[in-house]
């Protein structure tokens, strides 16, 4: 008989291991606390408008069509590859740059800022692309059983890098280019790792080599929860249940052996091996009581920030804005250094807009937008009191209007707002940070909470918290590690 696995969550890590497992022969089912599945990569509608809630673009999109064929599946998403990347703007004078993928293009953006760019950046994404190869199966793509395992998987990358391990992003942007907002565009990347430019370590420019060359940026036809439909539909097609509305608050075990998870109504949802797609780290702490990771010591850990967001749809075509754009304030290095522990919001805040209607347009209805705000601010370690929301929120939309100018107050249809209680509240966010812990050398491969249990040996993890880190692509390859282990520890017993 197959074994039977309990997920935890129906996040994109969640559903892409929990397929990955019905193929080879486990018998799955996942239980999830929201009422919809994909975690962050959610979606809702209100008043004839559709929002994504959260990501809204996504590198490596071979990821993806990897993970269809290892369940025996054709990839059925339509890729959409974004060119220009994205728009950037920057405050006060509205100077705005659109980020090509073609070099020739992008030289003609900084041609005043930049005269040798075309030359230099060459030079820095050769660099990047190197870092990226030395990498990507070296490290990123592999279970490590031990610290030493990972060190020594570290020793085989080339040593030419180590002078990067020294060196901050910024510096290492500085050795190439002369202008402070091709470096800041390029820095840019830095946020999605939980950090700033000012404090990661050079070797992770590999992500500017992965935007502009490698595989560049995608989103999907159909918007980005179509990839969760997509997955549904699977999911249904091979009778996996997913159980909605359940939180995971408590467990059984024998010795190292969990064997059942209880949920918010005193159910015990037993299986031979379980699978947690909620936070990998706070987990360990909230649920199994791991004094490893208690609350001291995850609130020292690094953590990405928080996403502040706003929906809105908004009558009108507004030629302004592209389907990606970034606002950015004239205090960068001011704004990094205090944004990630800052206990009010942010005064002049730099935030991301995407309008998904203007390439899907069933997402508005006729003549109007739909428009995704999202304003990364510090977690609830340092700002807890969120009761400022609306006027944080009008401040953000005011400005916006201005820099578009487009009055989207009055043309406002529909408003919702989530800030970082509610990140938290839905998906059980430690701290509601957004993107999960931070990339800091000492919480990547062997130093993040691993993909197995260290106490209960039919535990597992797959997500953004665990290996190899976050974000779409990673999650992915998440869900591909933690089954390649499974499989590994469980074969010979299927
Ligand atoms: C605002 C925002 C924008 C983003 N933009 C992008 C982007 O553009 N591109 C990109 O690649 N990435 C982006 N990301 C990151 C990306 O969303 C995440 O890395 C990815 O979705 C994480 O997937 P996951 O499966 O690890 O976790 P989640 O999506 O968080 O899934 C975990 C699931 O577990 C459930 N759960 C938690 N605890 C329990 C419990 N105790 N019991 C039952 N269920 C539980 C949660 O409700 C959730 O559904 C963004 C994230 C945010 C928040």
């Amino acid at each position: 008989m197959s074994k039977k696995v309990l997920v935890i969550g129906a996040g994109l890590g969640g559903l892409s291991t929990a397929l990955r497992l019905n193929a080879l022969g486990y018998n799955v089912k996942i239980v999830e606390q929201y009422s919809k599945p994909g975690g962050r990569l959610n979606s809702f509608s209100k008043d004839g408008f559709t929002f994504d809630t959260g990501p809204s673009f996504f590198s490596m999109s071979y990821e993806f069509t990897e993970f269809f064929n290892s369940i025996g599946v054709q990839n059925p998403l339509k890729f959409r590859k974004l060119d220009p990347l994205y728009t950037v703007n920057f405050a006060p004078d509205g100077r705005k740059y659109q980020v090509y993928t073609d070099l020739n293009q992008l030289a003609l953006q900084f041609k005043q800022i930049e005269p040798d760019f075309k030359k230099n950046v060459t030079l820095f994404l050769e660099q990047a692309k190197d870092i990226f190869e030395d990498t990507e199966y070296r490290i990123v793509k592999k279970n490590f059983d031990s610290i030493l395992q990972y060190l020594l998987g570290l020793a085989t990358v080339p040593l030419k890098h180590t002078p990067k391990l020294f060196r901050t992003m910024w510096q290492e942007l500085g050795r190439y280019f002369q202008s402070e907002d091709v470096k800041i565009i390029f820095s840019l990347v830095a946020f999605f790792l939980g950090a700033t430019p000012f404090n990661t370590p050079a070797v992770y420019s590999l992500l500017n080599y992965t935007e502009l060359v490698h595989d560049g940026y995608w989103n999907v036809e159909g918007g980005m929860y179509s990839i969760v439909e997509s997955i549904l539909d699977i999911i249904k097609s091979k009778n996996i249940e997913i159980q909605l509305n359940t939180k995971i608050v408590s467990f059984t075990n024998t010795n190292n052996k969990i064997t059942g998870f209880i949920d918010q109504n005193g159910n015990v949802h037993t299986a031979d091996l379980f699978v947690v797609n909620s936070d990998a780290a706070s987990f360990r702490w909230e649920i199994l009581n791991n004094s490893k990771f208690a609350p001291k010591k995850l609130d020292k850990m690094h953590w990405t920030l928080a996403p502040f967001t706003i929906y809105l749809g908004v009558k009108g075509v507004i030629p302004e804005l592209n389907h990606h754009n970034y606002y950015l304030g004239d205090n960068f290095k001011e704004y990094a250094d205090t944004i990630f522990s800052s206990t009010v919001s942010p005064e002049k805040p730099y935030y991301y807009v995407n309008v998904s209607s203007k390439s899907n347009p069933d997402c508005a209805p006729e003549g109007c937008e739909n428009i995704f705000i999202l304003c990364p601010v510090p977690d609830l370690r340092f700002k807890k009191d969120w009761s400022d929301s609306e006027s944080f929120a009008d401040g953000i939309i005011d400005d916006l209007s201005k820099r578009i100018n487009f009055d989207l107050k009055s043309n406002t249809l529909t408003r919702t707002i989530w800030n970082p209680i509610d990140w938290k509240d839905k998906f059980n966010l430690y701290q509601g940070s957004g993107l999960g812990l931070a990339h800091d050398l000492n919480q990547v491969g062997g130093f993040r909470p691993s993909n197995k249990d260290e106490q209960y040996s039919n535990l597992y993890y797959v997500g953004a918290s665990t290996i190899p880190g976050t974000g779409l692509p990673i999650v992915i390859i998440s869900s591909k590690l933690v089954a390649e282990r499974i499989q590994k520890d469980n074969a010979l017993s299927i």
